[in-house]
């Protein structure tokens, strides 16, 4: 049964309140097709208000010992990983975007990593000196930007608002945050969680919901907003520079989408190999920027990897259902564009002479649901090969040698994560060197991730690192002191 009592408000000034406008959107559960919650809309008006608050609050915030920051996101790490909380973000987030509820805990655990960690590195950012000029002691101070946005997608809002949300917090910004209109849910309910914790003053966190180009705009073109994060698609990445260079040069760092990967040799451990890559790309259905969704085997190994990897890819996404029953393990596409989106590749890649290995199809009549399809031995200028699906769609392609192997693997405008499989320490140190991505797995795949490491990527795929240390320093401005002695 979908939750009942569910917040959809504003949350401005630690008060749940609606859009000044009186508007609000329709989510429609992707299972079922049908409309579920009403939420409330944020225009332009309740975003200078919500800035105003922030001006006044982020002082006396940034003021506060480092240690009562941290407790404050301590707590809120707390309250996320209580037995209900998991079970109200997961249920919300079914009913939203699809995810399975028997995959969603260990998404709350890591949410509550993440503000954890950035607690804790909080307590020990420090600044430099130096004494190289004579008569002179200078100094480099870390300090907040102040007022800052934060703008978020759907498919893993609350770990990706929490990895944002701990570090800005963490070193003394305040920010307002835009959660997705597709799975603005969870995101109100965490404001939920923020209030009750009783340790965030009114103005310090704003959580809104909207949709991008009229509330996420309003966020991006604000003059008195200094630094932006945003996490989503390349072209919405491109847009959102695009609005900060012409209004204020705000500071913009993007976390974009992905097309990763994954080179197995034939001296790989071909059973791991083929559970990894298989587990990568069913991750969310195959709504995830890190998801495996290009596998390099070498032609020597083909036929035995792709068994291997048919049989786990079947066996991982083989119960498409409800996603609020627990045994349900392939959930449905976020919504109707999305599916349209994923259907969009299979379809045109058809009409190419394409034909898919395995799937194609959508699966049952009700709901946004698609089998996990394979294609094989696809041009490398196709569509295919070329572009974000975001769905339950692998190519596997093969190569004869190292060199193949590496360009095909970084013959991409894309570099999130890139995974090589081989028993070789050198060929393994080479690749991990070689290819161009921020995040590389050796004998693993994605999701294998750590909130304490950066994360980010190369070429169109973002720029900046979040996650670990790297992240906490994104959210801080350098400044250069000259003391004369
Ligand atoms: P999206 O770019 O469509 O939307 C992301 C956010 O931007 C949403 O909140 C949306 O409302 C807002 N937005 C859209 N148009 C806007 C505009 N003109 N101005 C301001 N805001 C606007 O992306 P999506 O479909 O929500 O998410 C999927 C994409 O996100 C994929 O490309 C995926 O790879 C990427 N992603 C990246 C990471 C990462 O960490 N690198 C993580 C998750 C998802």
């Amino acid at each position: 049964m979908a939750p009942q009592n569910v917040e959809t408000r504003l949350f401005i000034n630690n008060e749940f309140v609606p859009g000044k406008a009186g508007k609000t959107f329709q989510l429609i559960n992707p299972a079922t097709e049908e409309p579920t919650y009403q939420v409330h809309e944020a225009t332009q008006e309740d975003i200078d208000l919500a800035v105003k608050y922030a001006k006044a609050a982020q002082p006396e915030w940034a003021a506060k010992n480092a240690a009562e920051r941290a407790a404050a996101l301590n707590a809120l790490a707390a309250l996320i990983v209580k037995p209900e909380n998991i079970d109200r973000f997961a249920e919300l987030e079914s009913v939203s975007m699809g995810i399975p509820k028997g995959h969603y805990a260990f998404q709350a655990i890591i949410s509550s990593q993440f503000l954890q960690h950035a607690a804790g590195v909080s307590l020990d950012i420090k600044g430099e000196t130096s004494l190289r000029t004579a008569g002179r002691l200078d100094l480099i101070l870390k300090q907040p930007f102040g007022v800052c946005g934060l703008i978020i997608p759907w498919n893993t809002p609350l770990m990706l608002a929490c990895a944002s949300l701990g570090s800005a917090l963490a070193t003394g910004n305040v920010v307002i945050m835009k959660s997705s209109e597709k799975a603005p849910l969870t995101s109100v309910y965490l404001a939920q969680l923020i209030k009750e914790t009783g340790l965030f003053p009114a103005g310090v966190v704003q959580i809104v919901s909207g949709m991008g180009p009229t509330t996420g705009a309003a966020l991006a073109q604000h003059m008195e907003i200094r630094k932006l994060g945003f996490i989503g698609s390349v072209n919405t990445g491109r847009k959102i520079k695009e609005m900060a260079a012409k209004s204020n040069m705000k500071n913009v760092t993007c976390e974009l989408g992905g097309k990763s990967p994954i080179v197995v040799f034939d001296d790989a451990d071909l059973a791991k190999a083929a559970m990894d890559a298989a587990l990568s790309i069913s991750l969310f259905s195959g709504q995830a920027c890190i998801a495996s969704s290009r596998v390099y085997v070498q032609d020597t190994v083909r036929e035995k990897f792709v068994e291997s990897f048919k049989a786990n890819f079947k066996a991982i996404l083989s119960n498409a259902g409800d996603p609020l029953d627990p045994a349900t393990t392939h959930g449905p596409q976020a919504d109707l564009l999305q599916y349209r989106h994923v259907m969009g590749f299979i379809e045109r890649a058809k009409a190419d002479g394409i034909a898919p290995g395995m799937g194609g199809n959508r699966v049952g009549e009700k709901g946004f649901y698609i089998e996990p399809t394979i294609f094989f031995d696809v041009p490398e200028t196709h569509d295919l090969v070329k572009n974000e699906i975001f769905g339950p769609v692998v190519v596997i392609n093969t190569f004869k040698d190292e060199d193949e192997a590496l360009a095909k693997a970084n013959d991409s405008e894309y570099g999130l994560y890139a995974s090589v499989f081989t028993k070789d320490i050198s060929r393994a140190l080479k690749f991990a060197k070689g290819m161009e991505a921020g995040s590389i797995g050796v004998n693993c795949a994605s999701p294998t991730v750590s909130v304490d490491m950066p994360f980010g990527g190369f070429k169109q795929s973002g720029d900046g690192r979040q996650w670990g240390r790297a992240g906490l320093e994104s959210w801080l401005e350098t400044k250069s002191v000259f003391i004369n002695l």
